[in-house]
């Protein structure tokens, strides 16, 4: 035999036994974003580079060390996008979308990022993105976060996350505490582990959410991000708690949450759980006012975020006890004997015209009755439905419950969607 060839690492194939619970998931998102008047947009999976570099930011993990990138044929630097919200920016002002205009989008598919594969951190991973642009006032950050509140409840996990909230102000007051946090900290160089040492330079704010616990000491006495916040971005955030508050969400101010790409102003937040280990974010985002600017458009207001597909799921594998899916058959139908496969596929055919909710299965694979059953019983449908060729001569089928092993009935043909109209009416 040949030698087989293998997925790359880091990137899963979702088999069919997976699909079910992701088409669930992805179906009461779409739902859900619809409800509140989201539209879709669809961006190419592969961006030009600068994109990235100058969206995200030059000096963090996502473009220092965790993009796929690569020359084309004609040595133009490309790379597999790493989030969406860049190339979402790039179409909205590629396509004219956001100048003067209220613009409210979601995205769903596959990013791409070069991290060590573990439980919930994968090289290939899916997000669903969610953009608001043109919108200033911190009703739309509320609303944002209600509609994600709203999603958990849908999803069964709305008591295993936690709401993380904080505002960075503007870039002149990060700049300003920036400088202050670098001072503070350089008292206290040898404590740094060595990433701390280096980011100390390149990009001093996401020493904040070190994992070294020497370094959170440190941090305890550090300059506090909110007293050098500016009056416009205190008075938004205040007014978004308020807001939360009167709705009832419920929050965790942590003013250590910066967030790791470089776009981000004002509000950032993330849902956290505690039921997936190390890999506990399942959704992250913020404002982002200066990005459409920045990337050549006219000034836009901003702001979005994205959820891990995978960790929704893995979380929802969890902690939901009855998984909210079926993916057996309704209906088998076998057939043997001469001029039984024309009628064998009409009355497939009719059922699955008239009754559009069930899922049928013909039996095409030939061989006795005996093992036909098989397969039947092995599908998992309630129902078998018999045309041998007494049956087809007299235009009757024979149905018989697999599940709960009543008689089995015959009927004329022409009586079977009275019959199995009971069991899928309101399925
Ligand atoms: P983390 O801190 O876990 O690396 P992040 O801050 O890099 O997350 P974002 O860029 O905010 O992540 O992406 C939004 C969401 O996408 C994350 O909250 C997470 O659910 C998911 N995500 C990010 N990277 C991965 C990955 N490599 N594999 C699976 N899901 C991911
Ligand atoms: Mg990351």
């Amino acid at each position: 035999m040949a030698k087989t060839i293998q997925a790359i690492r880091g990137m899963n194939d979702y088999l069919p036994s997976d699909t079910p619970l992701w088409q669930w998931v992805e179906n009461k998102v779409k739902h859900r974003l619809n409800s509140y008047g989201y539209s879709e947009i669809r961006m190419p999976i592969v961006e030009s580079t600068p994109l990235f570099a100058r969206a995200i930011g030059e000096v963090t993990d996502v473009v220092e060390k965790e993009m796929f990138t690569f020359n084309d044929r004609d040595e133009e630097s490309l790379t597999l996008r790493p989030e969406g919200t860049a190339g979402c920016v790039r179409a909205g002002i590629e396509h004219g979308l956001l100048y003067n205009q209220e613009q409210r989008l979601w995205y769903i598919g596959p990013m791409f990022r070069y991290e060590r594969p573990q439980k919930g951190r994968y090289r290939q991973f899916h997000q669903f993105g969610v953009e608001v642009f043109g919108i200033a006032n911190p009703l739309i950050d509320a609303e944002l976060i209600i509609m994600t509140a709203k999603l958990w409840q849908d999803l069964g996990i709305a008591d295993h996350v936690q709401l993380q909230l904080n505002s960075i102000g503007s870039l002149e007051a990060r700049k300003n505490y920036r400088a202050a946090l670098v001072d503070y900290l350089q008292g206290h160089f040898d404590i740094l582990d060595e990433d701390s040492k280096r980011r100390l330079t390149t990009n001093p704010l996401r020493i904040l959410d070190s994992k070294d616990a020497k370094v959170q000491e440190v941090l305890n006495d550090a300059p506090k991000l909110h007293d050098y916040l500016d009056d416009d971005s205190r008075q938004h955030f205040e007014t978004l708690c308020s807001i939360l508050d009167q709705y009832g969400i419920k929050y965790e101010i942590n003013q250590k949450l910066v967030r790791g790409l470089d776009y981000y102003n004002k509000t950032v937040f993330e849902w956290v759980t505690s039921a997936l280990g190390a890999q506990g974010t399942v959704c992250g985002g913020g404002r982002y006012d200066g990005l459409v600017e920045q990337l050549g458009g006219h000034a836009t207001p901003a702001v979005g975020f994205a959820m891990g597909l995978e960790r929704l799921v893995l979380l929802i594998q969890e902690v939901v006890a009855d998984l909210p899916i079926n993916p057996n058959v309704d209906i088998y139908i076998v057939h043997q004997g001469d001029n039984t496969t024309l009628p064998a596929l009409q009355v497939a055919t009719q059922i699955r015209d008239q009754l559009p909710q069930t899922k049928v299965l013909l039996h095409c694979s030939g061989g006795n009755f005996k093992k036909q059953f098989k397969r039947a019983d092995k599908s998992g449908a309630k129902f078998a439905i018999i045309l041998g060729e007494d049956e087809v001569a007299q235009q009757q089928v024979v149905i018989k419950d697999l599940l709960s092993g009543a008689e089995q009935v015959t009927l004329p043909m022409s009586e079977i969607i009275n019959y199995l109209t009971p069991f899928y009416q309101s399925h």
